[in-house]
């Protein structure tokens, strides 16, 4: 991911790359203008494409571009999208290329009518569905797993819009949280484990539901409730019904939208994001202290980690890294010869803090490791008489199959060096993690709701074995995972 930071995906270093976020907006004037905003506020999770459908109760149009959604919309654009519902999507390709077609929402007209879907997730039996559609005559137009739902949707028999939706939902499994637009009506689902988070507000008589709560405060929106997992919300004239239609199954949401996707100033899964992220520091401080004289974030994912470790630990926090948002999606790297280049670019070290200090650096997660050697690199460089590195969250050991993009286990750094190589890797003076019993009880779960597979490798569904019918699959895991 190092390599990503001289030309593209320079928003993120050494992180697993975000997924995507939905929002859908019912019984507003300004349905398009308001998702516009949601999409903004959510554009954390997805930067490649972004698109919004709207209903104005005879038919749907829709947008949808390349790039982030200050870029993907103007004034004009938003103009052509009349009506009182939208749908909006901010899309990180998981499963599918990164192409104008795949980006969502994907509308269709079928025998049921029009429809636009816009999925945070990931089809785990995508694949199989897919291969199996097209023996049967389908001809789909993206590489994305989310067409499936469409597909079986068309060609449900069932004659009711709902009970075509709720049998076509029936078939997938994984992970999902579904917007949906029909000429009248705004259609939510989350999936019966809940892995990604769906929340529900109020803006005067409209409805809204969106992936986090942040987008429902900039819009001046109040949250009701979370979508629950497993419920079908079905918004129209006649008002809001909650459907309870697949069966229940053990909650699994992704722990690590609260270690590092979700913004801070959101709540996901009925939790504020700050306190938990904070906690997470609180907790590590307790596992792992090491005597020093300031702690660092590295910044901006390791912040809130870094305040609850330095608070817990009684060592004062100083923003010895300075960021610099202003970083381009795309950048030419003028001169290679410059040490640390790539890294200083985003991130610049303030030597008056750092220099003859004990560092502690606080960060979310390692992934491959790449940049947080350079960065301890960079601090030592600025004079720091020791680094400790501090991580908010267990070893990452394993890929994510449910909507989050992961890269092989070969490259996760965790899964294939023990402590003492990546310290030595690092070239820090110590390294150590949160357990995970840490990071559940900083998240306060004591019944096990949580999935935390991509630290366990103990998966929460079952994935086809076949990794070669599983593009995904086929993607992430090595040969030798596989057998496994
Ligand atoms: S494997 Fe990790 S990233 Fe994926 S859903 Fe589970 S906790 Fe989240």
């Amino acid at each position: 991911m190092d390599a990503d930071i001289h030309s593209e995906g320079s928003e993120h270093l050494d992180k697993f790359k975000d997924e995507c976020g939905v929002f859908g907006i019912y019984g507003h004037p300004e349905a398009s203008n308001l998702t516009y905003l949601g999409l903004y506020a959510l554009q954390h999770r997805g930067q490649e494409s972004a698109g919004i459908a709207t209903a104005d109760g005879t038919m749907i149009r829709m947008s949808r571009a390349m790039g982030h959604v200050s870029d993907a919309f103007d004034e004009r654009a938003l103009e052509q999208l009349p009506g009182h519902i939208a749908i909006g999507h901010t899309r990180y390709s998981t499963a599918g290329e990164s192409r104008l077609q795949n980006a969502q929402p994907i509308l269709i007209d079928c025998a049921h009518g029009q429809i636009a879907v816009g999925h945070n997730g990931n089809l785990v039996n995508a694949r199989e569905l897919r291969d199996q559609l097209v023996r049967d005559g389908s001809i789909f137009q993206t590489s994305s797993d989310t067409e499936v739902i469409l597909h079986l949707y068309a060609r449900s028999r069932e004659s009711s819009v709902e009970d075509a939706l709720i049998e076509s939902i029936s078939q997938v499994s994984g992970a999902y949280s579904f917007v949906l637009l029909t000429k009248d009506r705004l259609i939510a689902a989350r999936d019966p484990h809940g892995f990604r988070p769906l929340a529900l507000g109020r803006l005067g008589d409209a409805y809204i539901v969106c992936s986090e709560t942040c987008a429902l405060d900039l819009i001046g929106a109040t949250y009701m409730r979370d979508v629950e997992p497993g419920e079908l919300l079905v918004i129209s004239d006649g008002g809001l019904r909650s459907l309870k239609p697949f069966p229940p199954a053990p909650q699994a949401h992704c722990v690590f939208e609260h270690v590092y996707f979700a913004r801070p100033d959101s709540y996901v899964f009925g939790k504020s994001v700050n306190e938990v992220r904070t906690n997470l520091g609180r907790v590590l401080a307790r596992e792992q202290r090491v005597d020093a004289d300031v702690v660092v974030p590295i910044p901006d994912s390791g912040v809130c980690a870094a305040m609850g470790y330095a608070d817990e630990a009684n060592i004062p926090l100083r923003m010895g890294l300075i960021r610099n948002h202003y970083v381009g999606r795309t950048f030419i790297q003028p001169q290679s010869s410059i040490r640390h280049f790539g890294v200083k670019v985003k991130l610049n070290p303030v030597r008056s803090i750092l220099d003859g200090k004990r560092v502690i650096l606080v960060d979310d997660s390692l992934v491959r490791g790449t940049t947080s050697r350079k960065i301890v690199r960079m601090v030592r460089a600025a004079g720091a008489s020791e680094v400790h590195v501090r991580i908010s969250c267990p070893p990452t050991i394993s890929p994510c199959f449910y909507g989050v993009d992961t890269p092989r286990r070969s490259e996760l750094m965790a899964a294939t060096h023990t402590l003492d190589e990546i310290r030595t890797y690092l070239d820090c003076d110590s390294v150590a993690y949160l357990s995970l019993e840490g990071l559940m009880k900083a998240v306060g779960d004591g019944s096990g709701n949580y999935c935390s597979s991509c630290y366990t490798g103990q998966y929460p569904i079952a994935f086809p074995r076949d990794e070669h019918a599983y593009l995904q699959l086929a993607l992430k895991l090595d040969k030798h995972a596989v057998t496994n």
